[in-house]
């Protein structure tokens, strides 16, 4: 069970802490979930912005909150949006909202944290960030070809949290937990549901690493779930650990959305934690520009500048970002913070997820709209995760207009054709020019 250390001292799987006098609900002390609320840690909290707008929020809704206990991310990670009653506290819900939220049961709960409420319209259940968040009736219309398990993780599941489809790489499901609940969560069946499948215990996590161990073929492992930045930093810095332990992995991923939705979560000692271990990329869930705030910037800043490298991943949903308008901002925002736009997703087909659902042609505008419109840096893989577990499949758009003799013939983002000598070659013979 221990990590018997070079220096000779044995490192521990850490005891999660729960605070006894906490009265939150039994949800919040779940197993991984965030230790318990308590005073703001160091007055290094208080430096952390809040920008305009959600100031403005905080004093019209946490009038008692102080500017620390704002900052802390234990108290944002206990204070979030959790039921009805929170709901309407912030938002005047629409009779559809409403009447969803009362008959929600099952998982994917509802879960927001008070920072990001704040950057939502609290009259317009059509604004974007809002839609993703809070439920709706919509989830309940089910049409061909959604399920609850479309990339077939369930079947490549090989340990518990382990999903190894590719060759050279795993995908690790730490934990179940979230600070916030998208709507259209590719892991909808399992994510928030107290004691569910990806809510492991240290007996399945050792399950886990046992077989990693036993796997020297997976260099590179992928920390998602939930969102392994709501295990607490001791515990995830054990984890860690014993991932850079073994030879063969050669570098570890986590997948994220707390820098965006809890920026106050990247505090100090936990860049210190993770800058230890070293290669260790990021890959940032963002989907829309209104998402890049002070705080967000903040929480970025201090990423990159422990040196790890920062990826975005953004879901292409319909009415939320289909539109290069919004799109682009999005990504030239984060290239301005330091994180390469890496993946365009086509939403997954979820059961419940079709009003979120836009077309594929609509990925392939988007990406001919950045294309030599902007940064080249700016642009994104636009994929379809294919379901039935075959992966992630790249659509581009098609440049090659055709071949005349031993001439290549390119369309360039502007749409005019140019000749390139390709003497041998036969890309675009079948084309006509
Ligand atoms: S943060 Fe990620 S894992 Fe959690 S609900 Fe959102 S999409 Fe799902």
């Amino acid at each position: 069970m221990n990590l018997p250390l070079m220096r000779g001292r044995e490192l521990k799987p850490p005891l999660r802490r729960v605070d006894p006098n906490s009265n939150a609900p039994l949800a919040f002390r779940q197993a991984n979930e965030i230790p318990s609320i308590g005073r703001p840690r160091c007055k290094l909290v208080l430096r952390f912005p809040v920008n305009p707008e959600t100031k403005a929020f905080y004093r019209r809704f946490y009038s008692g909150t102080t500017a620390a206990e704002w900052n802390d991310w234990h108290w944002q990670f206990q204070a979030r949006i959790r039921s009805l009653a929170d709901l309407e506290k912030v938002f005047v819900l629409s009779e559809d909202e409403r009447a969803a939220a009362i008959r929600h049961s099952g998982t994917l709960p509802v879960g927001i944290t008070p920072y990001y409420a704040s950057l939502m319209s609290r009259d317009d259940p059509e604004e974007p960030l809002r839609r993703t968040h809070v439920i709706t009736t919509k989830e309940d219309l089910l049409v061909p070809g959604e399920s609850d398990d479309p990339l077939s993780e369930d079947h490549d599941t090989a340990a518990p949290g382990i999903v190894h489809r590719y060759p050279d790489r795993v995908l690790f499901l730490t934990t179940g937990t979230c600070s916030t609940y998208c709507r259209y969560c590719t892991r909808a069946r399992a994510v928030g549901k107290p004691g569910g499948e990806y809510q492991l215990t240290p007996k399945q996590w050792e399950q886990a690493l046992a077989y990693l161990d036993r796997h020297t073929e997976v260099r590179d492992v992928l920390l998602s779930g939930g969102d392994p930045l709501s295990i607490a930093d001791e515990k995830l810095d054990w984890l860690l650990t014993r991932l850079r332990a073994m030879k063969h992995i050669e570098f570890l991923r986590i997948g994220t959305k707390i820098p965006i939705v809890l920026p106050q979560r990247i505090t100090k000692d936990l860049v210190k934690m993770l800058k230890k271990h070293h290669p260790l990329f990021m890959s940032l869930h963002v989907i829309h520009p209104r998402e890049l705030t002070s705080e967000v910037s903040e929480s970025l800043a201090r990423l990159a500048d422990a040196g790890i490298p920062l990826g975005s991943q953004t879901v292409l949903m319909k009415g939320i970002n289909d539109d290069i308008a919004v799109m682009k901002p999005l990504m030239q925002g984060l290239l301005k913070n330091r994180v390469k736009p890496y993946y365009l997703y086509q939403t997954d087909p979820i059961r419940g997820s079709s009003h979120f659902r836009t077309t594929v042609d609509k990925g392939l505008e988007i990406i001919e709209g950045l294309r030599g419109h902007t940064t080249g840096y700016a642009t994104p893989i636009f994929a379809v995760d294919a379901p039935g577990g075959g992966g992630k499949i790249q659509i581009a758009p098609d440049f090659v207009v055709g071949r005349r003799g031993d001439d290549l013939l390119l369309k360039n983002f502007e749409g005019k054709v140019y000749s390139y000598p390709d003497p041998g070659g036969t890309l675009g013979a079948e084309k006509q020019p």
